[in-house]
């Protein structure tokens, strides 16, 4: 009898070192993976966010939006109106690729409760430098009319608005790519005269395009694999401008005449030199933005469909 308690006293022991070493490992591991994620999950981090996010705090950020006219467009608007409408300090300056504003986006915009904080603009693509049917998308440049046309509206309305002693930030916003909030709190610290950098992922071929710092937190360079030579070699969507730059400097904006992956680095030229830009993200350590492309939906029995005089949208808006 006594050995038999023995026996199951040991077992019991030999039990609790093995969960002892478990608990030492799942703990040490946890901490492991959490490094590179913690600003994101400090505390100190958490109670920003949570204090800024419904509260009108920060600069205004223009974030400029070209779309256009395709199946996908709603559902792309409908997500971006959502991220912007979780952060009260945004202005949405929406410039649609047509010869006239559309009600799709005026009913995107009424429905998401954006009126007051956004403008509806278009500025039609050149026919001559428009993408055609099954052209490959880099053939040329895209939002090219759509920026140059938001940056004159901005320009117009500081100056009318007294801007320009209101310190404010513009941000491109494609309207495909997905958007944390957390990137709208990061961009609300870029200083005055200053132009923001962060991570972007999923872009030029790698899985993050990011500024590289030195050890006193001076931007360097990129990390770039495409076209490394460029003198901004990175993404629209891994900046953000302080407005005194852009009303500053009326001569900055896009252009068809240059060369294939070189729209950021003709407008910022103009604004700023690479170890001047802020470095924000948790120097530059998380990645609030992704470059997703959407792929086109495959509509061979709409068209089948319509061949018969009717579709599947009739009286819809999709
Ligand atoms: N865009 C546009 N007209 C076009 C093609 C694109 O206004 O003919 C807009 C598009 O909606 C997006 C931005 O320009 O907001 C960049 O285009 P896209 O996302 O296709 O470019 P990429 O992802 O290849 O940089
Ligand atoms: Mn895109």
């Amino acid at each position: 009898m006594n050995q038999e308690i023995r026996i199951k006293t040991k077992h019991f022991y030999v039990v609790l070192v093995i969960l002892g070493f478990l608990l030492i490992y799942s703990l040490s591991s946890s901490r492991d993976c959490d490094e590179n994620n913690q600003a994101l999950e400090d505390p100190e981090f958490v109670a920003e966010r949570e204090a800024f996010l419904p509260n009108q705090k920060g600069p205004t950020i223009y974030a400029i939006t070209p779309t256009y006219s395709r199946p996908v467009q709603k559902a792309e608007l409908t997500r971006l109106s959502q991220v912007i409408r979780l952060v009260p300090n945004v202005f949405w300056v929406l410039v649609e690729d047509a010869d006239h504003n559309t009600d799709l986006v005026a009913n995107l915009i009424s429905r998401s409760g954006l009126q007051e904080r956004s403008v509806q603009l278009f500025a039609k693509t050149p026919t001559n430098m428009k993408l055609q049917g099954k052209d490959p998308n880099w053939l040329k440049p895209r939002g090219v009319e759509q920026r140059n046309k938001a940056l004159d509206w901005i320009r117009k309305h500081l100056a009318e608005s007294g801007g320009r002693d209101r310190h404010s930030v513009i941000y491109f916003m494609d309207d495909d790519n997905t958007y944390s909030t957390d990137l709208f709190i990061e961009m609300s610290k870029i200083e005055r005269n200053k132009v923001g950098v962060w991570p972007v992922g999923l872009v030029g071929g790698l899985m993050v395009e990011k500024p590289v710092l030195n050890r006193d937190g001076i931007v360097l360079g990129f990390n770039s694999a495409w076209r490394p030579e460029r003198p901004f070699p990175f993404d629209m969507a891994g900046f953000a401008i302080s407005s005194d730059l852009i009303l500053d400097n009326p001569q900055a904006q896009f252009s068809y005449e240059v060369e294939r992956g070189y729209q950021e680095s003709e407008l910022l030229r103009h604004l700023t030199i690479v170890h001047e830009m802020q470095p924000l993200a948790n120097k530059c350590t998380d990645v609030l933005v992704w470059h997703t492309r959407t792929e086109a939906p495959k509509l061979d029995a709409e068209k089948l469909l319509i061949k018969s005089g009717k579709r599947s949208d009739d009286g819809l808006e999709v």
